[in-house]
């Protein structure tokens, strides 16, 4: 279990991007993080990740975050992640194996069998020896969801997987994303699209800067909530907030 207290984040140059949050992340579950742009999705992840300087109380399991981190299994915002690095696909989806491995040890016959069942899984078994820089968008993002399926971490989190990708691969990751939660898995997703949320997540974190709810998705993903933290102007499914 994933538990914050109190959570809030000042960048060095004063924006507020947090303001004392309060939640607790189920486990087994799919939840989804939602709110506008700036509200401080990106920065709660990185803040279970320790990634941002932040005041109040992360534990997962109990124990201080900062000690569970090998337990989390991360892909970050798209456009942060560098496409050009001179690699073959299958190397990419062997680096899941690294944080598991003692320093200076290398991958087994055991662990690249992992990762071709992991190509095989995200349909891209056939891609092993291309470069990375081959792929579209999609096929790049079911490369990463393979690497986090290597790592085996029990707390996967995706900051926008789904943003430019096809619809093919967003269906194999999500997929893949259920079944992982069958198996005992946590996943939680940042997430852009308003109209995907109540096929896609059990549970929903509602947030601008602060927190405006978390619960079901079906308890939270009320037109009220939406307004709160998108303003009037919210659009839902093609209607508007006054739709039932
Ligand atoms: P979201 O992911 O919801 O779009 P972010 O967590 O990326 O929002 O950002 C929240 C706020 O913090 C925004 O106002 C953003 O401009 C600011 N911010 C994010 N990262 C930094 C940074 N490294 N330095 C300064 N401000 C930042
Ligand atoms: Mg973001």
């Amino acid at each position: 279990m994933i538990d914050i207290k109190r959570l809030s984040v000042i960048y060095p140059n004063g924006a507020k991007a947090l303001d004392d949050i309060n939640l607790t992340f189920s486990e087994r579950s799919v939840t989804g993080i939602i709110g506008p742009n700036g509200a401080g999705k990106s920065t709660l992840m990185k803040s279970i990740l320790n990634l941002v300087s932040h005041s109040g109380k992360i534990t997962i399991d109990g124990e201080d975050a900062t000690k569970e981190l090998k337990q989390i299994a991360y892909v970050e915002q798209k456009s942060h992640v560098d496409y050009t690095f001179p690699i073959t696909v299958r190397e990419c989806v062997s680096l899941g194996v690294y944080p598991n491995l003692g320093l200076f040890r290398r991958p087994k016959a055991k662990d690249w069998k992992n990762v071709d069942e992991a190509l095989d899984d995200v349909g891209l078994a056939d891609f092993a020896g291309r470069q990375i820089s081959e792929l579209s968008g999609g096929q790049f993002q079911r490369i990463l969801m393979a690497r986090c399926l290597v790592q085996g971490a029990k707390y996967i989190f995706l900051d926008e997987p789904f943003v430019g990708i096809d619809s093919v691969s967003e269906a194999i990751i999500m997929r893949i994303l259920k079944e992982l939660k069958g198996n005992g898995k946590t996943v939680l997703i940042v997430h852009h699209d308003l109209s995907k949320v109540k096929a896609y997540f059990d549970n929903l974190v509602i947030l601008n800067k602060e927190l405006i709810t978390i619960g079901k998705t079906t308890d939270v993903f009320t037109p009220e909530n939406l307004v709160k933290a998108y303003g009037d102007n919210v659009v839902i499914q093609g209607g508007n907030k006054n739709d039932k």
